[in-house]
């Protein structure tokens, strides 16, 4: 371990990941956060993994979009089957 081989590793830029080997368990804890189920630690969790991981940062983003257009739909009735539709169809893209 010499100081220069230390170095140049920390030189590197944080780069996110592409894939997400545990992304299961990655989508509970952000459904856990979404829903206010989660505790510190997990929140503290999800906001790490959101900044280092793609998949769970695009997972994040369509979750909150789903429960924001399920929002709507219950207090207005009125959110278009094709909204729905396109959002679940953005899911299986990931
Ligand atoms: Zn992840």
């Amino acid at each position: 371990m010499t100081p220069e081989s230390s170095s140049s590793a920390e030189a590197e830029k944080v780069v996110k990941k592409e894939h997400c080997e545990n992304h299961a368990n990655c989508m509970k804890l952000i459904q856990m956060a979404l829903d206010g189920e989660a505790s510190p630690e997990e929140l503290e969790h999800v906001r790490q993994n959101l900044g280092n991981c793609l998949p769970c940062n695009r997972g994040y983003n369509l979750e909150k979009a789903i429960k924001q257009a399920l929002q709507l739909r219950v207090e207005q009735k009125a959110v278009p089957q094709s909204l729905v539709d396109c959002i679940k169809s953005k899911i299986h893209e990931l």
